[in-house]
């Protein structure tokens, strides 16, 4: 059972790319999800917790949050709050940054959710990680896209997509080059 967090910018985000685990420790891969934002744009805790860092390393304005079992991270975030200092969820961490973003020439969080070594999708905990499903290319939405189902449609040729059009909505591209399961 995932922890229930909220989103670290507001308003609800567009995920520009997805969480994409590497196959090994020091593999390629997407270690967290990046979410559009804008530079100076307030930075948010999506769990309670205790600040373990707020820093730079090398350069990147980073903070990570402890929750017990286990921690999220941000960047590049420049900190305002200090090793130490204990966070609500939805507690401002700091302001985003331009410098060292995963999406130059735009600013973008880097958002990521750590159990011991293993990384974790973070959308888990606002429960935008959902099953991918397949849509057609061409033709009508299915219709029970939107309607809660968790059932993954498999038949045609298509574009996978997450579940419900809310989803779609916040993906955006990326849900065209979402990968299938
Ligand atoms: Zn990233």
């Amino acid at each position: 059972m995932d922890p229930v967090g909220t989103w670290p910018l507001t308003p609800v985000p567009a995920v520009v790319r997805r969480f994409d685990p590497p196959d090994l420790p020091y593999g390629a891969g997407h270690r967290g999800v990046d979410l559009a934002g804008r530079p100076g744009q307030e930075v948010r805790s999506a769990l309670p917790g205790q600040v373990t860092f707020a820093g730079r390393i090398a350069g990147r304005g980073v903070v990570v949050v402890d929750h017990g079992p286990t921690r999220t991270t941000y960047e590049p975030v420049a900190a305002s709050v200090s090793v130490g200092t204990a966070v609500a969820a939805g507690a401002v961490v700091g302001r985003l940054e331009l410098a060292g973003s995963h999406c130059q020439p735009h600013a973008c969080l880097h958002w990521g959710w750590i159990a011991g070594r293993t990384y974790l999708d973070p959308l888990r905990l606002v429960d935008a990680a959902g099953p991918v499903r397949l849509l057609p290319l061409t033709g009508e939405l299915p219709a029970e896209v939107g309607s809660g189902s968790t059932g993954r449609r498999t038949g045609g040729v298509g574009a996978a997509v997450s579940r419900g059009v809310g989803s779609l909505a916040r993906l955006g591209a990326d849900a065209i080059r979402a990968r299938a399961p």
